[in-house]
Protein backbone atom coordinates (compact mmCIF):
# COMPACT_ATOMS: atom_id res chain seq x y z
CA UNK A 1 0.00 0.00 0.00
CA UNK A 2 1.10 3.17 -0.74
CA UNK A 3 2.63 5.31 2.23
CA UNK A 4 1.39 8.56 2.51
CA UNK A 5 2.89 11.16 4.18
CA UNK A 6 1.03 14.64 5.17
CA UNK A 7 3.72 18.64 4.89
CA UNK A 8 1.86 20.89 6.96
CA UNK A 9 3.93 24.12 6.40
CA UNK A 10 2.74 27.77 5.75
CA UNK A 11 5.81 28.22 2.98
CA UNK A 12 4.86 26.90 -0.45
CA UNK A 13 8.39 26.65 -1.71
CA UNK A 14 9.04 23.97 0.65
CA UNK A 15 5.60 21.89 0.60
CA UNK A 16 6.75 22.08 -3.24
CA UNK A 17 10.33 20.80 -2.19
CA UNK A 18 8.75 18.06 -0.06
CA UNK A 19 6.46 16.93 -2.27
CA UNK A 20 8.64 16.70 -5.43
CA UNK A 21 11.05 14.87 -3.48
CA UNK A 22 8.75 11.95 -1.89
CA UNK A 23 6.65 11.73 -4.59
CA UNK A 24 9.67 10.58 -6.81
CA UNK A 25 10.74 8.16 -4.47
CA UNK A 26 6.78 6.40 -4.51
CA UNK A 27 5.21 8.26 -1.57
CA UNK A 28 1.86 9.93 -2.01
CA UNK A 29 2.10 13.33 -0.08
CA UNK A 30 -0.84 15.55 1.24
CA UNK A 31 -0.04 19.10 1.77
CA UNK A 32 -1.93 21.99 4.18
CA UNK A 33 -0.47 25.85 4.57
CA UNK A 34 -1.55 25.90 8.38
CA UNK A 35 -2.07 23.33 11.65
CA UNK A 36 -6.15 23.54 11.15
CA UNK A 37 -6.54 22.23 7.60
CA UNK A 38 -3.58 19.52 8.59
CA UNK A 39 -5.97 18.22 11.37
CA UNK A 40 -8.60 18.43 8.55
CA UNK A 41 -6.38 16.40 6.09
CA UNK A 42 -5.50 13.99 9.09
CA UNK A 43 -8.73 13.26 10.08
CA UNK A 44 -9.82 12.19 6.38
CA UNK A 45 -6.84 10.61 5.01
CA UNK A 46 -5.32 7.10 6.23
CA UNK A 47 -1.55 8.95 7.22
CA UNK A 48 1.23 7.51 7.79
CA UNK A 49 3.59 10.17 8.32
CA UNK A 50 2.98 14.30 9.42
CA UNK A 51 5.99 16.44 8.45
CA UNK A 52 5.48 19.66 10.24
CA UNK A 53 6.94 23.09 10.17
CA UNK A 54 6.99 24.46 14.00
CA UNK A 55 6.34 28.41 13.12
CA UNK A 56 3.00 29.09 11.19
CA UNK A 57 0.12 31.38 11.94
CA UNK A 58 -3.39 29.96 12.81
CA UNK A 59 -1.79 26.62 14.85
CA UNK A 60 1.38 26.37 15.21
CA UNK A 61 3.75 23.43 15.01
CA UNK A 62 3.53 22.59 18.71
CA UNK A 63 -0.08 23.30 19.10
CA UNK A 64 -0.50 20.85 15.69
CA UNK A 65 2.03 17.98 17.26
CA UNK A 66 -0.26 17.77 20.36
CA UNK A 67 -3.68 17.64 18.72
CA UNK A 68 -1.83 14.91 16.30
CA UNK A 69 -1.01 13.05 19.58
CA UNK A 70 -3.89 12.98 20.95
CA UNK A 71 -5.55 11.65 17.27
CA UNK A 72 -3.21 9.01 17.01
CA UNK A 73 -0.54 8.71 19.66
CA UNK A 74 1.82 6.24 17.83
CA UNK A 75 1.42 8.54 14.75
CA UNK A 76 5.26 9.75 13.05
CA UNK A 77 6.16 12.75 13.15
CA UNK A 78 9.28 15.04 11.81
CA UNK A 79 9.30 18.42 12.89
CA UNK A 80 10.91 21.45 10.76
CA UNK A 81 12.02 24.93 11.89
CA UNK A 82 13.40 28.14 10.65
CA UNK A 83 13.51 29.40 13.87
CA UNK A 84 11.12 32.10 15.47
CA UNK A 85 11.66 34.57 18.71
CA UNK A 86 12.94 32.04 21.28
CA UNK A 87 16.13 29.67 19.43
CA UNK A 88 14.76 27.95 16.63
CA UNK A 89 17.06 24.61 18.29
CA UNK A 90 14.66 25.26 21.76
CA UNK A 91 11.83 24.74 19.37
CA UNK A 92 12.86 22.19 18.01
CA UNK A 93 13.74 20.16 21.33
CA UNK A 94 9.96 21.03 22.46
CA UNK A 95 9.33 19.68 19.52
CA UNK A 96 10.51 16.08 20.39
CA UNK A 97 9.32 16.23 24.06
CA UNK A 98 5.96 16.35 22.41
CA UNK A 99 6.31 13.42 19.92
CA UNK A 100 8.12 14.14 17.15
CA UNK A 101 10.94 11.71 16.90
CA UNK A 102 12.85 14.19 14.35
CA UNK A 103 13.54 17.40 14.33
CA UNK A 104 15.05 19.26 11.25
CA UNK A 105 16.35 23.19 11.02
CA UNK A 106 15.71 24.89 7.93
CA UNK A 107 17.18 24.85 4.94
CA UNK A 108 16.37 21.45 5.06
CA UNK A 109 18.88 18.86 3.96
CA UNK A 110 16.77 16.98 1.82
CA UNK A 111 18.97 14.05 1.18
CA UNK A 112 19.13 13.18 4.81
CA UNK A 113 15.21 13.87 5.60
CA UNK A 114 14.92 11.14 2.67
CA UNK A 115 17.44 8.67 4.34
CA UNK A 116 15.14 9.13 7.05
CA UNK A 117 11.90 9.02 6.25
CA UNK A 118 12.87 5.75 4.20
CA UNK A 119 14.35 4.26 7.19
CA UNK A 120 11.04 4.95 9.41
CA UNK A 121 8.54 2.58 7.41
CA UNK A 122 11.78 -0.05 7.63
CA UNK A 123 11.82 -0.07 11.26
CA UNK A 124 10.93 1.88 14.17
CA UNK A 125 14.09 4.43 15.07
CA UNK A 126 15.19 4.13 18.87
CA UNK A 127 14.52 7.33 20.67
MG1 LIG B 1 6.56 28.61 8.81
Amino acid sequence: MTRQILVIDDEKPIRTILRKLFQKQGYKVLEANNGNMGIQIFKKNRVDLVIVDLIMPEKDGIETILELKCLDPDIKIIAISGGGIIQPDLYLKLAKKFGAIYSFQKPIKVDKMLILVNDLFISPPAS
